[in-house]
């Protein structure tokens, strides 16, 4: 499911994909250029273990200099986003892994110090 919420800040909605009134100053913070562009940012609206993610969209103004750094931010996020689910996998695997290891090295200390591998069984001496 995908949330789409468009503001409508400083006239953003109407001037997408058209050229913008110079009217209008770039919405980044101290930053009083004449916007130029329309850029959507899309926010993910959880940060789970969910390989799916909604995302809402916010339409910002830019300069022509903000812009592309606007999307590129934007992007990164999403990417980090993205990686989330993957990451999480990987650390919980290697939590496992090392569970098993700690379990296998304590059944190990009470039969002597043998270490056996996963299926193996102990050999009588
Ligand atoms: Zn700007």
């Amino acid at each position: 499911m995908s949330l789409q919420v468009q503001s409508s800040v400083g006239g953003a909605r109407e001037q997408r994909g058209s050229r913008a009134s110079s009217a209008s100053p770039c919405q980044v913070a101290d930053c009083r250029a004449p916007f130029r562009r329309v850029v959507a940012i899309e926010l993910p609206a959880a940060w789970e273990a969910s390989r799916s993610y909604s995302v809402i969209t916010v339409l910002v103004g830019a300069c022509r200099e903000h812009a592309p750094e606007l999307e590129r931010r934007a992007h990164a996020l999403l990417d980090a986003r993205a990686d989330l689910h993957n990451l999480l996998t990987i650390v919980e695997t290697e939590v496992a892994v090392e569970a098993d290891l700690r379990q296998r090295l304590a059944a190990s200390d009470a039969d002597g110090g043998v270490v056996l591998e996963p299926g193996q069984e102990r050999r009588p001496l």
